[in-house]
């Protein structure tokens, strides 16, 4: 298997399709999980109809064994049960096939199946999550990830999204325990033996993959109504203190998609669950998302801005789902990109709404320039692909699905207009509820509403992989060529695009022209004569492509950078940087808009952030004895800044001042080498003792600390990992821990690791261990050693996580020859495409390397001796 690739098959489309001669409707569950065993039993009764003449039924089951099997007719006077001759579990196929002795009529039908399963801890299918109470007791939870296709592992079912029926799941639970579902519960009765029976209400027609039920001791709040809708969270106890903040979002989205979409929310309830072991970020379970609690559970007053923002982005994330992709729902799992590219960005303009003055759009930037990256590499992949078997769908889940997807989507919203947008949606969701669909079913909903070609505009940018570079030439003119790392295109890099433009001139009145769709054949054009105030392409900064300008434009952005809107300044430098790391401009042009940075007193943090990620670049590849030059120039840039935010939140701070002061501190205390912001944030870690930190600045003091700590910083940082007062403040020590360069300390993290991180983080802390410049490559020979052991407990579907981490180890050169070899000759079963594009990034940093490294230091220093700073 080879997940994330664009193969074709030579085998039919629905080669791993179940048959459809018989199709369920409604599925009657009764489970009851043995949380101490590790196991549970079911019963389940599934509607079902003949459709054709068959003597068997196909259907999913994994790691279940099935006891007993009848088919009842669904009509009680003609009342036949059948039993079958034989039932055969294909574990590889992950099938169940019932056979009967005579050909089944068509017909309805139900279906009885009574099986065993097991609880597993690899955090899919019906799984284990555990908790230490207060009492410090180990505490059990039993809760499902169904997402792909693991609600075959707990109960027998017809596992694929388009066959969709209703769900009625009971629980039978132990009378101290306490349980959800996605329906609201309907009835409470007692059971023998401490336990008692809830049953829930049945859901809408949905899809396998969005069942879910939880049993374990936990709390929900009282509900909040939200229109009619009644909106808990669920949490284990203690943690009641942390659930306002995901309340309020949680109402505010409610409100924003039932008015957006102009169709009520689906479900009769919403609960949104944290769960202490969880390996994705949340699912989207109809009535009943569950989140790992880090992303769910926060106390405001504890909790850095980026925190809350990222907050509001899940829980806004999961509940636009209800509609796109719960309510509508993909065929089949070649669809999976729209359900996650939508989601994202709903989640970004549910979160501005939210909140206008963090101004989401900007930071979204940062994100696609992450699918940017990985984009514009010969490796990348089309965003959406062929998917036979399910388990290729795995390859979806990336930045190319979430933040590509996203972003074309955004880049379509804004030419064809918000309005007309909104219409063709709802048009969608309309049309489609309680349906299923093709990516084209939304093109052709988009066509109608705007007017467009959607459909055509649009495969240009799902159907093939990569992106243009836009270039305006001094005579005005504009063509498009694609965009590559490795300076030529190739490999799965696609070779022309119908562009969405938005242009506007650079005067007092910023007009905006009109729309150009830019094609291959033809070249566009726009003013640009020698008494033109010159022309912004991309202009709002929401197209999902790089622009390249003549030097005298670059010049006359640069002077008038701040005019500029922040995306749009966010853009020029980060198509700039990208071009350098290409090899297609000189870093001057790069240290150009440094300066322009600095002389504007630019202080967004997204647009900081691009020239701090090209310092952190830089540090890796200079050689040794420079690196005093670099760090200086490093302080030449961000000293003045620095002393101007200063190190505690004041009254003038602008809404996104406290992530830039985080920021520029790390920067400087880390690769700056600058003494006195290391002593000031040893003082102040000293000083706080067990007091808090302020929640914006901890993580960048906490890694200024470690950079320069011994054993004495780790064991205070340990041991307020090992007692947080909230799941942000666990995240912050944790993480803080891959930051230190003793070799022995850092041996320590990995052990940790490997033993008491819980493994939903472990994958983590050793990519944020492979990314330490210092000590990465003694790390990655500890990863190679016990790779075997890596690969079997940590969950598949975020092991390739970890391997991010490598792509840092760029110096020396044959450190990422050695790092190449191993990665290739030990496949992970999951990797595929994204480690093949971990991998070309590491080439990509060893050729930027080969390239700038020796000449670095004094590039830096020419351009710094120019800097009025
Ligand atoms: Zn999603």
């Amino acid at each position: 298997m080879n997940p994330g690739t664009n193969s074709t098959t030579d085998e039919e489309p629905d080669a791993y399709r179940l048959p459809t001669s018989v199709r369920p409707h409604a599925y009657r569950l009764v489970l009851t999980p043995d949380l101490a065993a590790a196991t549970f039993s079911g019963d389940v009764e599934i509607d079902v109809t003949i459709e054709e003449r068959t003597s068997a039924i196909t259907l999913n089951a994994a790691e279940l064994e099935i006891a007993f099997v009848e088919l009842n007719d669904s009509d009680p006077d003609r009342g036949y049960a059948l039993s079958p001759t034989a039932i055969n579990l294909d574990a590889d196929e992950e099938r169940a096939t019932v056979t009967f002795a005579q050909p089944l009529e068509p017909g309805a039908a139900t279906l009885h199946l009574v099986f065993t399963g097991i609880l597993n801890d690899k955090l899919h299918g019906f799984y284990r999550s555990t908790f230490t109470d207060d009492a410090g007791v180990e505490q059990t939870v039993a809760t499902t990830q169904m997402e792909s296709t693991d609600a075959r592992r707990a109960f027998p079912c017809w596992d694929e999204p388009e066959l969709k029926a209703t769900f009625e799941v009971t629980l039978v639970i132990d009378d101290a325990l306490a349980a959800y579902s996605n329906g609201s519960v309907t009835e409470e009765s007692p059971e023998p033996g401490g336990k008692h029976r809830v049953r829930f209400a049945p859901t809408m027609k949905m899809s396998t993959y969005l069942v879910a039920f939880i049993v374990g001791p936990l709390e929900a709040t009282n509900p909040l109504e939200v229109d009619g809708v009644p909106l808990r969270i669920v949490h284990r106890p203690g943690q009641g203190h942390l659930t306002s903040f995901a309340l309020t979002v949680g109402a505010h989205a409610l409100r924003f998609f039932s008015a957006y979409f102009g169709i009520p929310y689906p479900a009769d309830k919403l609960d949104l669950v944290a769960i202490p072991d969880f390996a994705f970020g949340a699912m989207e379970n109809l009535g009943c998302v569950t989140f790992r609690e880090s992303l769910l559970l926060v106390d405001p007053a504890q909790a850095a801005r980026v925190e809350l923002e990222r907050i509001a982005d899940v829980v806004c994330h999961e509940i636009a789902h209800m509609w796109f992709g719960d309510l509508v729902t993909m065929k089949w799992w070649n669809g999976i990109w729209l359900n996650e590219a939508f989601a994202t960005f709903m989640e970004v303009l549910a979160v501005d709404a939210f909140r206008p003055e963090w101004q989401r759009w900007v930071s979204f930037g940062v994100e696609r320039e992450a699918a940017m990256a990985v984009d514009g590499l010969h490796t990348t992949r089309p965003v959406e692909f062929h998917v036979g078997r399910p388990e290729e769908a795995q390859g979806m889940f990336d930045v190319l699905t979430y933040q590509k997807g996203g972003s074309v989507l955004r880049m379509l919203e804004q030419f064809v207009g918000p309005d007309v947008f909104r219409e063709g949606i709802n048009d969608y969701l309309v049309t489609h509820s309680h349906g299923n669909t093709e990516t084209s079913d939304l093109w052709d909903a988009l066509e109608r509403s705007s007017g467009r070609a959607v459909r055509t505009i649009m495969d240009t940018w799902i159907n093939q992989g990569g992106y243009p570079l836009v270039r305006l030439a001094e005579d005005g003119s504009l063509a498009q060529v694609p965009f590559s790392y490795s300076g030529s295109p190739g490999g799965a890099i696609g070779s022309g695009w119908l562009v969405p433009l938005l242009t506007r001139t650079l005067d007092a009145e910023d007009t905006y022209s009109s729309p150009i769709l830019l094609g291959t054949k033809r070249t566009a054009s726009v003013a640009l004569d020698d008494g033109s105030p010159g022309q912004l392409i991309n202009a709002g900064g929401s197209g999902y492509y790089r622009v390249s300008y003549p030097p005298a434009m670059v010049e006359r952005l640069a002077t008038g950078f701040v005019d500029l809107a922040p995306l749009e300044r966010y853009n020029l430098i980060s198509d700039t940087w990208a071009a350098s790391l290409a090899g297609q401009a000189p870093l001057a042009d790069l240290l150009r808009l440094a300066r322009a940075l600095v002389e504007s007193g630019e202080g967004d943090p997204s647009v900081w952030s691009v020239l701090l990620g090209a310092l952190g670049l830089f540090d890796r590849i200079v050689p040794g004895p420079d690196r005093p030059v670099t760090a200086g120039a490093v302080r030449t840039l961000l000293g003045p800044l620095a002393r101007d935010l200063g190190w505690d939140p004041r009254d003038d701070d602008g809404e996104r001042t406290a992530a830039l002061r985080a920021s520029v501190l790390r920067t400087l205390g880390t690769i700056g080498d600058d003494p006195e912001i290391q002593s000031e944030a040893a003082r102040r870690f000293a000083h706080a003792g067990t007091a808090v930190l302020h929640p914006d600045t901890e993580s960048a003091i906490l890694e200024v600390v470690a950079s320069q700590g011994g054993a004495d910083e780790y064991e205070a940082i340990l041991t307020r990992y090992r007692a947080p007062t909230n799941p942000q403040e666990e995240n912050r020590y944790l993480y803080a821990l891959a930051s230190f360069v003793d070799p022995q300390l850092a041996d320590r993290t990995f052990e940790l690791a490997m033993t008491e991180v819980r493994t939903q983080n472990a994958p983590f802390l050793l990519q944020s261990l492979l990314a330490n410049r210092v000590t990465g490559p003694t790390i990655w020979r500890r990863v190679t050693d016990d790779w075997d052991t890596l690969v079997t407990k940590f969950p598949s579907n975020i092991l390739p996580r970890m391997l991010d981490g490598v792509r840092g180890l760029c110096n020396p050169p044959e450190l990422a020859d050695e790092v190449t070899e191993f990665v290739v000759g030990h496949p992970l079963p999951t990797g595929g495409r994204t480690v093949e594009q971990i991998l070309e990034r590491l080439a990509v940093n060893v050729a930027f390397g080969e390239r700038e490294g020796a000449t670095l230091a004094a590039t830096l220093a020419g351009a710094m001796e120019r800097s009025p700073g």
